[in-house]
């Protein structure tokens, strides 16, 4: 079966009812009210500087979800307005990873950039309102007379210059003849305001920097703050969600549309709620960017990063992400959500979906005596066991096969139940072998195994089963199997809460998260297609890489294991 993730149609795993949150709840009052005349658009609204991680996904899955489930619109709109850090780069990956996790904008691709005529148009009409001013203090100076949470601001000495004054001077700093930082343009709110959101913000400044949409025209770019409502506004937005940290912006976000209602005519409501924070990872595109430019990490799309790139790369599907989003829901509070959530969801998901194939990770012989050598026998595994009508294949079975180091152990411990002298097990989908003895190398490392099978005994055959043995291991003939490159990766950090309580969060990195291995793969597994994913029996899920698999090549991640596991030693 090949396996496109993002189309698969929905199964038991991937298809939730949405509960009911405190989002749903006001969008139901508004639909009830007729405030918006049913309408619900929302808006994912990322700044192109960065890749989008795990959390986004939160942001995306909330907005767009709504959008699908109330028969509305989600813009996707790149909030493009500080030059220095962004990049095309980042607004093709943004475009890609959201496409790729199942959601679709229509035609509302939107840039901040396209309105910056529109903004500057505002910005005039603020200033001829009385309701902005240009500063010519310098950051430190503005900082300063700002105030704190105990203690007013006080009033800049600039404050009052005249309407004409500020055009003038406004007009000035877009065409270019002032230096950066020299003059600003703020918001003439109240400096004694108990938010200090609300202490005359600056909502534009001078910054002559090459703009990835806009070029070289611009030499004043307008603030988060300002822009942001504005954009809403524009878009005509019913509900521009954010997260908690915006709460305290929200009286700025109003002040800003009530000076302007007679131009933008619209009033979105900004709805807070609570940031996705995850343990065993980062969620700070800061932090992100460190690793990998510290080189880490290999890259954005390192398979150990919680970027959805690097989700995409480890074997994470859309529905997977999707599934955890619904689980862990919407509230008002901060909380942690355990890594092993978002793991179990993976399971779920591919445990349907994923077909099962056999590969032994870190290969030993198993010589069989009394197995004629040249002799090849067919034996069947079903491609799962819980759809039988996916079918089964053919496994060959030879006379020298590779089974796990694991699977044998010299000197059982107590309730090792698989290979040891005097064992028998069975080899799945094959016969019962007996330990004869085994042979090892001059540095005292086991080399090969001998054993004998019980030709009575194949799976599937009349009274086979009859024979009950406790040890049922998995194993691949030497004369058929390819060898491969497959990667375990583990959790990138050992602490669950790796940037807390001013730790540096590279001290947590974990220095096994990744370790490659020279693996034995069943043959029909070097057709696999890049991002094909699979069950390999008792080792956990794989996918085939899509970046470094080459055709009738592929290298294989792991996923996710079969259980969790984590933290118990194995
Ligand atoms: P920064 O603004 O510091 O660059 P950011 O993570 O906020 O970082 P944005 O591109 O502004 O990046 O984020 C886009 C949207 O994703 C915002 O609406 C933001 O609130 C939301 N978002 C970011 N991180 C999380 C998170 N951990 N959980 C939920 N939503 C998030
Ligand atoms: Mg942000």
């Amino acid at each position: 079966m090949k396996d496109n993730p993002a189309v698969r149609p929905p199964t038991a795993a991937n298809a939730t009812m949405p509960a009911a949150n405190f989002i749903r709840n006001l969008i139901d009052d508004d639909n009830r009210s007729g405030k918006w005349g049913g309408r619900v658009e929302t808006r994912f609204p990322p700044e192109p500087n960065g890749y989008l991680h795990i959390g986004h996904a939160k942001s995306i899955c909330l907005n767009f979800g709504l959008a699908r489930d109330y028969g509305g619109i989600c813009h996707l709109r790149f909030d493009d307005t500080n030059p220095e850090k962004e990049n095309q780069e980042y607004v093709d990956t943004i475009i890609e990873s959201v496409r790729w996790l199942g959601f679709d904008w229509g035609r509302n691709l939107h840039y901040a950039s396209d309105y910056f005529d529109r903004l500057y148009e505002l910005a005039e009409q603020l200033i001829t309102r009385g309701h902005a001013y240009v500063d010519s203090l310098t950051a430190e100076e503005i900082r300063s007379l700002r105030g704190t949470l105990t203690e007013v601001g006080k009033n800049s000495p600039h404050r009052d210059r005249s309407i004409n004054e500020n055009l003038d001077l406004f007009r000035r700093m877009k065409a270019g003849d002032f230096a950066d930082g020299e003059y600003v343009l703020r918001a003439k709110i109240d400096m004694s305001s108990p938010n200090i959101n609300l202490r005359d913000p600056v909502i534009y400044r001078i910054r002559r920097a090459h703009h990835h949409r806009t070029g070289d025209r611009w030499s004043i770019y307008p603030m988060y703050d300002y822009t942001h409502c504005i954009s809403d506004a524009l878009e005509r937005i019913t509900h521009s969600i954010c997260t908690l940290e915006f709460e305290d912006h929200r009286p700025l976000y109003d002040w800003v549309l009530d000076q302007l209602q007679d131009q933008v005519q619209c009033h979105p409501q900004q709805v807070e709620f609570a940031r996705l924070n995850m343990t065993y990872t980062v969620t700070s595109k800061r932090k992100l960017m460190e690793l990998v430019e510290s080189s880490l990490v290999d890259g954005w799309d390192d398979p150990r990063m919680p970027t959805l790139v690097g989700m995409r790369r480890r074997g994470y599907t859309p529905q997977s992400i999707r599934l955890f989003t619904d689980r862990i829901g919407v509230s008002k509070s901060d909380s942690w959500i355990d890594m092993g959530l978002l793991e179990d969801c993976l399971r779920q998901d591919l445990n349907e979906s994923a077909p099962r194939r056999i590969a032994v990770l870190r290969p030993l012989k198993l010589i069989i005596d009394n197995f004629p050598e040249g002799q090849v026998e067919e034996c069947t595994a079903p491609n799962h066991p819980q759809n039988p009508e996916w079918g089964s294949r053919p496994v060959a079975l030879s006379r020298v096969l590779y089974i796990e180091q694991e699977d044998f152990m010299e000197v059982p411990t107590k309730g090792y139940f698989r290979l040891s002298p005097g064992m028998e097990v069975r080899l799945r989908y094959a016969y019962i072998v007996k330990y004869v003895g085994l042979v090892k190398n001059d540095n005292g490392e086991i080399e090969e195994i001998h054993c004998t099978y019980d030709p009575d005994t194949k799976s599937g055959t009349p009274g086979a089963e009859s024979r009950k043995v406790k040890g049922n291991i998995h194993w691949l003939s030497s004369l058929h199997a390819c060898k491969s490159e497959v990667r375990i990766f583990d959790r990138l950090f050992v602490e669950p809460h790796p940037d807390s309580g001013g730790k540096d969060y590279k001290d947590s990195l974990n220095p096994h998260s990744r370790e490659i291995l020279s693996a034995y793969l069943e043959p029909s597994l070097s057709d696999a297609l890049p991002e094909e994913l699979f069950q390999f029996e008792r080792n956990g899920y794989f996918i085939a890489d899509r970046v470094e698999s080459k055709p009738g090549r592929p290298i294989f991640n792991r996923a996710v294991t079969l259980r969790d596991s984590w933290g118990k030693s194995s």
